[in-house]
């Protein structure tokens, strides 16, 4: 395959990072930042089985990558809103896993994910949940400290889930959390 310059439209001479030969512009490989919404209640935890690729049908944690100038942290608390049609906001900073996003282009690049999460306090506990369709089968609660063996991106999600249930289980389930002013 052939990977074109974003600025100039020429072809690149290999996967980013790289070089363009034609404007000089400079293709770097980085990570794309990702929010992710751990909805804890009474030691269970808010999971959905993934409509589409990748992982189809596997456990997920609701999130998704930020739009141009979000903070995960409100990507999150819009992903589960989007995913699961349930409202909630952020009570605590997780922290902060690498993992990738599918498998690799045929040229072997693979997009890698810088993923925050967020322990989120839903707005309102008793709410039906409403899986959406294009990106959710199903929702159903698991116990924080057995998440399921079929799990999405299972790099992250997996010691994302062990923190979040260190902090609840150690009473950290309450802030930091970075200001609300953007
Ligand atoms: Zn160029």
């Amino acid at each position: 395959m052939i990977r074109h310059c974003w600025r100039c439209a020429a072809a690149l001479p290999g996967p980013p990072p790289t070089t363009c030969a034609s404007c000089g512009e400079v293709h770097y490989a980085n990570p794309k930042p990702c929010g992710d919404a751990v909805v804890v209640d009474g030691g269970r935890v808010l999971l959905l089985r993934r409509a589409r690729e990748p992982d189809i049908g596997a456990w997920d944690v609701p999130g998704g990558f930020c739009e141009a100038d979000e903070h995960p942290m409100h990507a999150a608390e819009r992903e589960l809103a989007e995913e699961l049609g349930v409202t909630g906001h952020a009570v605590a900073y997780i922290g902060t896993w690498m993992d990738v996003y599918g498998p690799p282009a045929p040229d072997g690049t693979l997009i890698h994910t810088a993923v925050s999460g967020y322990l989120i306090a839903l707005d309102d506990p008793d709410a039906e949940l409403a899986p959406q369709a294009q990106e959710a089968t199903e929702a159903r609660w698991f116990e924080l400290q057995r998440p399921p063996e079929h799990l999405a991106f299972a790099r992250h999600a997996r010691p994302l889930l062990a923190a979040a249930a260190a902090m609840v289980a150690d009473g950290r389930d309450a802030g930091p959390l970075p200001d609300r002013t953007w």
